[in-house]
This record gives structure tokens, C-alpha cells and sequence, in this order.
């Protein structure tokens, strides 16, 4: 009878080596896989996949705040009531509220850089959305147009915004 005995093993591949001298130095790509659920926010993002732009609105007729959340809350922060869903309705078009010019993203950044990180007031919506201007050169009062993409991220970055003439 041939016994079995559990071996642990090296699964990865050899890293590459880029100089021994003065020390070694070696390439290692580190990647990871993370699931991220959307939970009670899915409808947000599948309304982006979808090229839709949907708030919520607090269904609590004694809530101080009625008006929309951007980005989508579940629940009130108020009252912490149930949130009901509403699409801002097309086009999109927003304020610049701020902005900054992003020149060293973070670490799996999806954007390419250097780009400018804009803020934009929504009438109706009680909070100042983030998001990224596609082109052109951001001022303050500018009207932008929120645009999606056509092969969906399925992330937040699958909304973008492009200056507004008019
Ligand atoms: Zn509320």
C-alpha cells in the first residue's frame, strides 16, 4: 500500500530578478481579487450600467431633509428611515462646486492621470457629488453634463462628466 503523506508546495511563479549588484533586487507582482457587494445600493449601480442617475429621497414626511442623496443612501442619516429610489432625470447637468487637479493617484487608481476631480451641485440634491471631468478645463459655476460609459465599469467610475455648452 503506497503511502500519501500531504506535501505543502510552491504555487507561485519564480520573481524575476532585475539586478544583483550593489544588492539584489527582485520584481514581485503582488494582485488580489477583491468582492465588493453593493447590497441596498445595487439599483445605484445598476442604474449606471444603465446610463441612469439614481438618488434617494427620505420617505419620512417628518424628516428634517427631503431632498435627494448623491451618492445613494439606504437609509436616512437623519432619521434613519428607509430611503425611496428617484432618477435624476436626462441630461444630467450639474454645477461645479469645486475641483482639484489629481496629478499622483492612489494605488489602483482606474483613471488616467494627470485629470481634474470635480464636485458637482445637483439641484434638488442635498449633498455635493464627486466625480471626474473628462476633458476640458474646470471653473467654479461651470455647468457639466454627466455622461456614462459604454462598456459599463460596473464601479462608480462609470460616470464621468463633460463640460456643457449651453
Ligand atoms: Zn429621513
Amino acid at each position: 500500500m503506497k503511502e500519501t503523506r500531504e506535501e505543502a508546495r510552491f504555487i507561485g511563479r519564480p520573481a524575476k530578478v532585475v539586478q544583483m549588484e550593489p544588492a539584489m533586487v527582485v520584481e514581485w507582482p503582488r494582485t488580489f481579487i477583491h468582492r465588493h457587494t453593493y447590497g441596498k445600493l445595487t439599483p445605484f449601480f445598476k442604474g449606471l450600467q444603465e446610463g441612469r442617475l439614481l438618488a434617494t429621497r427620505c420617505k419620512n414626511p417628518k424628516c428634517p431633509e427631503n431632498r435627494l442623496w448623491l451618492p445613494a443612501r439606504a437609509d436616512c442619516p437623519d432619521c434613519l428611515q428607509p430611503m425611496a429610489w428617484e432618477e435624476i432625470p436626462q441630461p444630467v447637468i450639474g454645477t461645479i462646486y469645486t475641483y482639484t487637479r489629481v496629478a499622483y493617484g492612489g494605488m489602483g487608481l482606474e483613471i488616467s492621470e494627470p485629470y481634474w476631480q470635480i464636485d458637482v451641485e445637483l439641484e434638488g440634491v442635498c449633498t455635493i457629488f464627486k466625480g471626474w471631468l473628462k476633458y476640458g478645463e474646470p471653473k467654479i459655476g461651470m455647468k457639466v453634463r454627466a455622461q456614462f460609459q459604454d462598456v459599463p465599469t460596473n464601479t462608480i467610475l462609470n460616470i464621468y462628466w463633460v463640460p456643457h455648452d449651453g
